[in-house]
């Protein structure tokens, strides 16, 4: 089974009468399938000829050890995805929200291909010659597999980041793609105009990254709308030994795999798993030994079982993440009036891979409202019987209470910008039996990292 996709130039006046009717409400079709959960692998044969398709050389944090045509390639697949694809970020067109499918699916990248292979293969390259009208087509026995040809001509494919200059000539691979891959997953055309599954190019393309509404219903109506209870992962640690904690939700109790993307393109595609994993602490972690072929992609869990839900979310993973430096605490907190110590300390990683960094505190005064605020340097300057630890000019990072027991935990979002810089924090609070009625904690030094 084929499907097209056409050049808007045949289609204009077919465009403009679609546009006087009323968006449908249920527009998507389906092609009378869906992919197996052993289906999620793809890869990219990246033969594609035009200069402009493979010159983004900038990887992505989100997108570990990709650029040019498969960078492209592996955004436009996880906008399907049942959630953000790590924290969203990664396509300039929709800042932090990649992965808006809401279903039970998730793609696994299994990285680069040697040939375009065979139509059950999920593999996607360019096919030479002139596709005339279409652009791209995807072979599709479905539940075993598809193939996604581009045509090499009459277009110029650009990988992105950004949109292409003019589209009379010039085509976004990542919003084609992301099209096609709607095809792999069972979807036909839709009627509506909005819809990413619209059978033509609209003269907005960028549009077609992302997936709308009516995208999204159809892919529900496929696999399902994502259960509560699907297991989801929410960062992951690296531990020494080669080990990884995985921490998310709704793991099984035993019997997990864990899937990684492989490090050499000699694959057949298959995930890399590792099998009959226990979890601990309600479901919440996952201890894996990473397997010496694991390379820069996803990771997934799957619990045992083959309904759809049984598949989580795809995690950025990089086995070669280097550490940040340790968080390191500095300066003498002032004792509080009910003689306790409020002390920082670090939680996780200041990586913007992870993006899970928390700054807590202990030994506070309980149900106090207090200021977590940060700088770029440090200092020790007298202040309300305690020391500020923080030069100027001091930025309040967020507004806090502490818990019954004097304790907190807040979270420092850690965006790509802030790879490579030092920030020094310090948290003000409230102590009304203390004579300046105002407790500081000691200071903390943090240098952020990939
Ligand atoms: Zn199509």
């Amino acid at each position: 089974m084929r499907c097209t996709r056409y050049l808007p130039a045949a289609a204009a006046s077919a465009l403009a009468a679609t546009l006087l009717m009323p968006s449908p409400l249920k527009a998507w079709t389906h092609l009378g399938g869906s992919l197996d959960i052993n289906q999620r692998d793809f890869r990219v044969y990246n033969n594609f000829s035009d200069p402009e398709a493979n010159n983004n050389p900038s990887p992505d944090l989100s997108f570990p050890g990709a650029t040019g045509a498969p960078l492209a390639i592996w955004k436009a697949y996880v906008e399907w995805g049942s959630g953000l694809h790590g924290n969203g970020s990664g396509d300039p067109t929709q800042p932090y929200d990649l992965g808006s499918g809401g279903a039970n699916f998730d793609p696994s990248w299994q990285g680069l291909a040697d040939s375009p292979g065979g139509t059950d293969d999920n593999i996607v390259s360019e096919l030479s010659g002139f596709g005339g009208g279409v652009l791209a087509f995807t072979e599709l026995p479905i539940s075993d597999g598809w193939r996604i040809r581009f045509y090499q001509d009459p277009v110029v494919w650009h990988d992105g980041p950004g949109l292409p200059p003019n589209l009379e000539d010039n085509r976004d691979l990542q919003g084609v793609a992301a099209h096609e891959f709607g095809h792999a997953l069972g979807l036909g055309h839709s009627a509506d105009f909005n819809a990413t599954m619209f059978a033509s190019a609209s003269l907005e393309e960028g549009n077609f990254r992302s997936i709308e509404e009516d995208d999204r219903l159809g892919l529900q109506a496929l696999y399902g709308i994502a259960d509560p209870l699907k297991p989801r992962i929410e960062t992951y640690e690296l531990n020494p030994g080669a080990s990884v904690t995985i921490v998310g939700q709704n793991f099984a109790p035993q019997g997990n795999s864990v899937w990684f993307t492989r490090e050499t393109g000699l694959s057949d595609g298959t995930p890399l798993q590792v099998n009959n994993l226990s979890s601990t602490d309600g479901g919440t972690k996952i201890v894996c030994p990473i397997p010496s072929d694991a390379g820069p992609g996803d990771v997934l869990v799957r619990r045992p079982g083959s309904a759809n839900s049984d598949l989580s979310n795809a995690f950025p993973f990089d086995p070669l993440l280097q550490h940040c430096p340790d968080p390191v605490t500095y300066g003498v907190p002032k004792t509080t009036s009910q003689q306790t110590v409020p002390s920082l300390y670090a939680a996780s990683w200041p990586s913007a891979t992870l993006n899970n960094f928390r700054i807590g505190t202990t030994g506070g005064i309980p149900s106090a409202l207090g200021i977590l605020f940060s700088g770029p340097a440090a200092q020790d300057r007298p202040l309300l019987g305690g020391s500020l630890l923080v030069a100027p000019p001091i930025k309040r990072e967020q507004v806090f209470q502490f818990g019954i027991f004097g304790w907190t935990e807040r979270p420092v979002v850690v965006d790509p910008q802030m790879v490579g810089t030092t920030r020094h924090y310090q948290i003000w609070f409230q102590d009304s039996a203390d004579p300046w009625g105002a407790g500081l904690s000691d200071g903390m030094q943090v240098t952020f990292c990939p």
